[in-house]
């Protein structure tokens, strides 16, 4: 059953209040996703009731966590994503960041390369109604077919920032990726200008699971 309670609703409330008050997130279109989204919806339902709603990142099988919110709503807000933006996720995961991408009005491509999480993704989003275009793939190549886009998230911390991935940006495009390899990484924001000259910034430290690239198709 794939319920909604008053209950859940009011938790996501104060987690959304949590974010604003505590946490420093003023992008109002980020706010709004997050309150909009059914997080303990993305999680396994024995859990639902003490985690989904804690500002915690969670595991979701496979190794991987889903995204902590506070790390969710900063990615999020430094995309500055807009409606009708093409936005490629690389870490589909459990699908929650993908859910909060087309609150905001994005047209989202992820990739996933784990097998087992690409197919849970899809039915989590597609129970919700939330459409986007899912690949069981390898994030370093980007999807070259769909390529330019306006955004590109990375959601696993990168020993590196993927060259194609910077290739399949769009002029005027910002990308977001967690880079470096030990527990933490630091948020780089890369922008790229209308005649293609690349920009970076860092924007804090956080904590992701790794970006690898020794899986087997
Ligand atoms: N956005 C997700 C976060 C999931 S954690 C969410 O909201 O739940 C990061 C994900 O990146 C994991 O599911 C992991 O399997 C995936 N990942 C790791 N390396 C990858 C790669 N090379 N290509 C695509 N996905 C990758």
């Amino acid at each position: 059953m794939m319920k909604d309670t008053l209950r859940d609703q009011g938790k996501r409330k104060l987690l959304v209040q949590e974010l604003q008050e505590k946490k420093g997130i003023d992008n109002v279109n980020v706010l709004k996703a997050i309150g909009n989204v059914p997080r303990h919806l993305f999680f396994d339902k024995v859990f639902h009731d003490n985690f989904a709603y804690k500002d915690v990142a969670f595991p979701i099988g496979a190794g991987q966590t889903i995204s902590q919110p506070f790390t969710v709503a900063t990615q999020s807000a430094l995309l500055k994503v807009t409606r009708g933006m093409k936005v490629l996720e690389v870490g589909t995961g459990s699908g929650y960041q993908t859910a909060v991408l087309i609150e905001m009005g994005a047209k989202v491509y992820s990739i996933e390369r784990q097998r087992e999480l690409f197919h849970s993704a899809k039915a989590n989003l597609s129970k919700l109604n939330y459409r986007a275009n899912l690949f069981f793939g390898d994030g370093y190549i980007g999807k070259e077919a769909f390529a330019p886009f306006d955004r590109i998230i990375v959601t696993c911390g990168a020993p590196f920032v993927p060259e194609e991935l910077i290739n399949q940006l769009a002029p005027n495009g910002i990308m977001v990726v967690p880079v470096g390899e030990g527990v933490n990484q630091t948020m780089v924001l890369i922008e790229k200008s209308e005649n293609g000259e690349i920009i970076k910034t860092e924007h804090g430290s956080f904590s992701f699971v790794p970006m690898l690239n020794d899986k087997q198709y």
